[in-house]
């Protein structure tokens, strides 16, 4: 049975479960609203005005953490530079939300200068182009973007974990998870998610690294049945490549998976940002932290 926008928005009782479960999908969801996009990319280029080459991410972190994380939160820098938040004085299991605030080092004399440039990013009818053709980092900081974002549209009610020095082996994360003042953080996470993952070849849930299987069949499921619904399809794959998640799975029983975030040829002077794919993810993630008992019901291994 096929619905559509209208009867979406006419409808009295606007939950996922009464219609998710027999329509198909959707392109609008309730709160949809015309600032999302703009402030989503303004939050992006605040990021990648702060050049943060992995080892030298405290000034991005410091900054994340005085920025966005002021009011709600108890937030830390560890020594590692690893930024940790929890919503102020919450009890209860909260979903975690992780990305790498580091980039692939690229040296040169002037590309701090050039990144800190007012205008290295536009959102031009909805594309985000560069003014020089340099890596600006949009792996990670589009999956940082995206939940400093949803932050601000739903409140103090997931965890973060941005990490450091993810793109020369990881040693950001293996401090934050060795952490003795991090045992409380990483304990009782229904779900997580890290944001973290190539768009090249379409719209990625990474469950699987190297043998090691991250979470249960059902969460992939049901992620992949909220971004149909959605209309921003992605799938279960296991074809990733390293990150950060495969060493949060390998410490503790979180189930947790990487999803795309629309950057493309990361790591080079080439690197794209599909920026319309950032706000699909923007969307399946928020949807799912709506949907957080069903989301952990599906999350909970067999
Ligand atoms: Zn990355």
């Amino acid at each position: 049975m096929e619905t559509n926008s209208d009867t979406f928005e006419k409808s009295g009782d606007m939950s996922y479960e009464n219609v998710f479960v027999s329509s198909g999908t959707v392109r609008r969801t309730p709160g949809d609203d015309d600032t999302l996009p703009s402030r989503l990319f303004e939050i992006l280029k605040d990021l990648v005005r702060i050049a943060s080459p992995s080892g030298d991410e405290d000034t991005l972190a410091r900054h994340i953490a005085s920025t966005y994380f002021a009011d709600g939160w108890e937030v830390r820098v560890d020594e590692y530079a690893n930024l940790v938040a929890v919503p102020a004085g919450q009890v209860g299991d909260l979903p975690l939300l992780t990305a790498h605030m580091d980039t692939r080092p690229v040296w040169g004399d002037d590309i701090r200068a050039r990144l800190a440039e007012e205008d290295i990013i536009s959102l031009d009818g909805g594309t985000v182009t560069k003014k020089h053709p340099i890596q600006c980092g949009f792996d990670d900081k589009a999956g940082i973007a995206i939940i400093l974002a949803l932050k601000e549209r739903l409140g103090p009610r997931f965890k973060v974990l941005l990490t450091t020095r993810e793109e020369t082996g990881g040693a950001g994360v293996a401090y934050a998870l060795a952490d003795e003042q991090n045992r409380g953080f990483f304990a009782g996470v229904p779900f997580a998610f890290t944001i973290d993952r190539r768009s090249t070849s379409g719209s990625d849930i990474i469950h699987t690294y190297a043998g090691l299987k991250m979470c249960s069949d059902r969460y992939v499921e049901e992620i992949e049945a909220i971004s149909a619904f959605l209309g921003a399809p992605m799938a279960g794959s296991d074809r990733g490549t390293m990150a950060d998640c495969y060493q949060i799975a390998e410490a503790f029983p979180i189930p947790i998976v990487n999803l795309s975030c629309g950057f493309m040829h990361e790591h080079t002077p080439k690197e794209t940002l599909d920026f319309a794919s950032t706000l699909d993810t923007f969307q399946v993630v928020e949807r799912c932290l709506r949907e957080q008992t069903r989301l952990t019901e599906a999350a909970r291994w067999n």
